[in-house]
């Protein structure tokens, strides 16, 4: 359709969304889009791989290396562990540019469910997570999402002071929260918020008005508390993820989602996969497919023939000194 861009009283240029908005007379589907300081024109591709722990590698057995494998063995040391077995990429999901990354994680659980390669626990970065999608995953897929969640961003967990959500206590069966001056809530009354429905649980003012702590809680022109909530299950997720990835072990267990990083380089630089070769969603999805197929055969080769996965590297100096020692 083609349509007079017309300016609007808010001082909109006119332009549709940018969902919508035809960026190229040869590609209608890509789409122009920024992330941070970069900018590209069209589509976005998420890649899924399979990953292991550390503590994984380590309980596997050394095996009896073959001979080609011993030969390859960098300066004659023989391997104490199995090599570490290769990320495999089980899954290439390719989207308008503009779909959040949120709005694509449903579309990557149903493809690994119709090809039987759902994983346990899925690491994701911020982008994709929300309080709808940390329950749902486990409801609809059994998958746990391992995954920062945002904070809590009301004014007071903001600055670090004052009451935030989570200095309340939410009694679900009675339908009433407990603040940190031990009121509970006068009402707790189900809405729907930007299409979201959620829970908006007021104080009394009676109860907030002479309270010492109300500068400390609340800012309101009414002089009373109020919270919204999700639902119960989405709320208690949500309070649980930020309180374990406040944690140490959380945050080593979740630096496993970094090898995915190498993987989208690997892509870059190997398959040129940044680069579209054809036109269209589906075309440009069957690029990206064959890349991930061309990578996982160069990590399968790389393994079968003993290649370590790992290995860092090596100065030419380091190199000769262990040459001149062996
Ligand atoms: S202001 Fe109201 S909700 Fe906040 S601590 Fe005081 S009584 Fe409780």
């Amino acid at each position: 359709m083609v349509k007079r861009r017309e300016k609007t009283d808010e001082g909109g240029d006119g332009l549709p969304p940018a969902s919508i908005r035809l960026t190229s007379p040869y590609d209608t589907d890509a789409r122009w889009t920024a992330k941070r300081d970069t900018f590209w024109n069209g589509f976005k591709v998420h890649i899924s791989e399979t990953c292991a722990t550390a503590a994984d590698d380590a309980a596997r057995p050394a095996p009896a290396p073959t001979a080609k494998a011993a030969a390859r063995t960098p300066h004659g040391r023989k391997p104490d562990r199995a090599p570490r077995r290769p990320n495999l990429i089980t899954n290439v999901a390719t989207t308008a540019s503009t779909l959040p990354d949120s709005k694509a994680l449903e579309g990557i659980h149903q493809s690994q469910q119709r090809r039987g390669l759902l994983p346990d626990e899925h690491y994701l970065d911020s982008g994709y997570p929300s309080a709808e999608l940390i329950t749902g995953s486990l409801a609809r897929y059994g998958v746990a999402l391992i995954t920062p969640v945002l904070l809590d961003t009301s004014r007071q967990a903001k600055a670090k002071e004052g009451f935030a959500a989570h200095d309340f206590t939410i009694d679900w069966q009675t339908q009433q929260a407990t603040c940190p001056a031990g009121k509970t809530s006068a009402t707790w009354n189900p809405v729907v918020q930007a299409g979201v429905p959620k829970t908006v649980v007021t104080f009394a003012a009676l109860d907030c008005i002479p309270c010492p702590y109300r500068q400390q809680c609340t800012s309101a022109k009414s002089n009373r508390r109020q919270l919204s909530l999700h639902p119960r299950e989405m709320t208690q997720a949500l309070r649980h993820a930020r309180a374990q990835q406040q944690t140490k072990d959380w945050n080593t267990d979740y630096a496993l989602r970094a090898g995915v990083e190498g993987t989208i380089r690997q892509a870059a630089a190997v398959t040129d996969m940044h680069h579209a070769r054809y036109r269209g969603l589906a075309k440009t999805h069957l690029e990206h497919v064959f890349s991930a197929v061309a990578l996982n055969l160069l990590r399968l080769d790389a393994w079968w023939n003993g290649h370590p996965l790992d290995r860092t590297r090596t100065s030419h100096l380091a190199r000769l000194e262990l040459s001149l020692a062996a």
